[in-house]
């Protein structure tokens, strides 16, 4: 990779967590050059995890990504409240919706993705709620107070996340779940299990195999024709990636915006990042989407480093990482689990503090300790320099994550 004029003009679309740490990376490597980043939301640039956290507790205040000063400072061109609608790669020449364009040298698409709806009557009635923007979360904050009792679709994170917030509000909350366990694709069976029996200690009503069929106004019908009568109902069932951008320039999509492992696009001067960005993994061997803050950030790093022409940087392989609070269920994932992966706990379910390892082909691929963040970090350790112990030994009452990372390596 040649290094790049550090002079280039570069424009990042997305204004979310990868958008802005692209342009944070950027100057701070020395980027010199023109430098915009344009959002099609209002609002400053802002954190999106507390969206179903802090900010449901009370009627919250955004948490800055950066604050306004930094933009000034660092000469970043930030254009909030305008939507990129078209690239004109030949022309290299970003289009938006307020009739202007933006010329780029190298454009970085930090898109994010969108919510999922469900295909059924009445999801767009009053009352229905969604949360992905600061937008959402300010009307289901406003509206909490109000509730008599709240209904929530999909217990995936945001879902278990706005029902442990509604029930720290002493609210009766229901949550429909199509599959039959909580967290499906996300944790192993016996943390989706474990969790399952926590949310329903908070007090939570959790129906499992049971799908939304119409929202009615004044509640939920499921698919197996129960009516629920709510006055608020929050809908977590997944997102997509926004590609409409991409797509229409011709870019390869699916499943997100296609990128190399240098989370480049098939056009050179083109890069993707973030929840948008579909990329070849080096901890699954497969072509993965990651939504988490830890990815968003360090793909924008990443980039960073490789719009510079920083040949050193080698493929993007940052260990993947989450967290979810649920409540007072601190939930933190490191590494990526596959369906088929052997799941061995560690430490005690019992105690509401334990860990889960997972193996693949006998190798340690993933963790997810629940209120172990101790755990969490020797996991991200052990990860990161490929050591692992052994199925057996973690099933041991006696093994200790924490101390098998601090073990020197043997030569
Ligand atoms: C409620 C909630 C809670 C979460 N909690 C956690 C958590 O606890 N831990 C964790 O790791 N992750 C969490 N996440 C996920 C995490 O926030 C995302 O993975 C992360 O925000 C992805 O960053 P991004 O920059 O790729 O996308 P985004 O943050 O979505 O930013 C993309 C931005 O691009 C804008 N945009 C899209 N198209 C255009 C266009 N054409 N023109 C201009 N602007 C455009 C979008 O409006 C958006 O502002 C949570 C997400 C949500 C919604």
């Amino acid at each position: 990779m040649c290094p790049r004029p550090r002079s280039e003009r570069v424009v990042v679309i997305g204004a979310g967590h990868a958008g802005v740490q692209v342009a944070d990376s950027l100057r701070a490597a020395g980027h010199d050059g023109p430098l915009a980043v344009v959002g099609d939301e209002p609002a400053p640039p802002y954190q999106r995890p507390p969206l179903s956290k802090e900010h449901l507790a009370s009627t919250g205040t955004a948490m800055p990504l950066r604050a306004e000063r930094f933009f000034r400072e660092n000469r970043i061109e930030l254009r909030t409240g305008v939507t990129a609608t078209a690239i004109d790669r030949a022309s290299r020449i970003v289009h938006l919706d307020d009739g202007g364009t933006v010329p780029y040298d190298v454009l970085v698409l930090a898109t994010g993705a969108a919510n999922r709806t469900p295909a059924v009557p009445g999801a767009d009635l009053p009352g229905v709620h969604a949360l992905r923007t600061l937008a959402d979360a300010d009307e289901v904050a406003a509206a909490l107070p109000r509730a008599r009792s709240v209904l929530v679709v999909g217990a995936g994170f945001i879902g278990l996340e706005v029902a442990a917030a509604a029930r720290a509000r002493g609210l009766p909350v229901t949550v429909l779940e199509a599959a039959d366990r909580p967290l499906g694709r996300a944790v192993s069976p016996v943390m989706a299990e474990h969790l399952a029996d926590a949310h329903r200690r908070m007090g939570t009503t959790l129906r499992l195999g049971e799908a939304v069929a119409a929202f009615t106004g004044r509640g939920v019908v499921s698919s197996v024709g129960l009516e629920y009568a709510t006055d608020l109902v929050v809908v977590g069932i997944g997102v997509v990636a926004r590609t409409a951008l991409a797509a229409a320039a011709g870019l390869p999509v699916s499943d997100g915006i296609v990128v190399d492992e240098n989370l480049r696009t098939a056009d050179p001067a083109i890069y993707a990042v973030g929840d948008c960005a579909s990329h070849p993994s080096a901890h699954t061997g497969t072509r993965i989407r990651l939504e988490s803050v830890q990815n968003a950030t360090d793909q924008a790093r990443h980039v960073a480093t490789a719009i510079l022409g920083d040949s050193g940087s080698g493929p993007y392989a940052e260990l993947p990482w989450f967290w979810s609070h649920q409540g007072p269920l601190k939930l933190q994932i490191a590494g990526v689990r596959l369906p088929d992966d052997e799941s061995v706990p560690c430490g005690d379910p019992a105690t509401g503090r334990f860990s889960v390892c997972c193996f693949r082909d006998g190798r340690l691929v993933a963790v997810e300790s629940l209120n172990r963040p101790a755990d969490h970090i020797a996991a991200r350790r052990l990860l990161s320099a490929g050591r692992s112990p052994h199925p057996g030994q973690v099933g041991d009452p006696a093994f200790s994550l924490k101390d098998f990372a601090r073990r020197p390596v043997a030569a």
